[in-house]
């Protein structure tokens, strides 16, 4: 498995079912399943199935726009799902300090708890 390099990560065989994951949501562009190590009692990854060469958000460029636009408003559709529509919080984690360990873009979706901020 690549580091930051772009290259195929532990997300492509999410998309293609070579391993399994809990899926929440999936339509033709993103895929939303859950952490396997949640923070939250509501804690789902959604990502992009075709990335583009997305690897982080530090990294994106304007054509990266629909992409990025897909992941969000998936975010509210599982956030809709998991019935914690009034209250969620949308992390990406970019590049090494902030935690960054798959490099295909993905957002967490958290709630289900009171949520602390600042996050440290
Ligand atoms: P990051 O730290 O890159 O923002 O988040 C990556 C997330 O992917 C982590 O929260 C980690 O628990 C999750 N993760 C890593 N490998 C797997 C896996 O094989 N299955 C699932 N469901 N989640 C994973």
């Amino acid at each position: 498995e690549s580091a930051e390099t772009g290259g195929p990560t532990i997300f492509d065989k999410i998309i293609s079912k070579e391993i399994p994951s809990d899926v929440v949501y999936e339509d033709e562009k993103v895929l939303a399943f859950r952490d396997i190590s949640p923070h939250a009692p509501v804690h789902v990854l959604v990502i992009p199935k075709l990335r583009d060469g997305l690897t982080q958000l530090g990294k994106a460029e304007s054509r990266h726009s629909e992409i990025l636009g897909n992941l969000l408003l998936a975010a509210k559709i599982v956030a809709e799902k998991e019935g914690i529509a009034d209250g969620f919080r949308v992390v990406i984690n970019s590049g090494p300090s902030a935690c960054q360990s798959v490099y295909h873009l993905h957002l967490h979706v958290l709630g289900g708890r009171q949520m602390k901020w600042p996050p440290g």
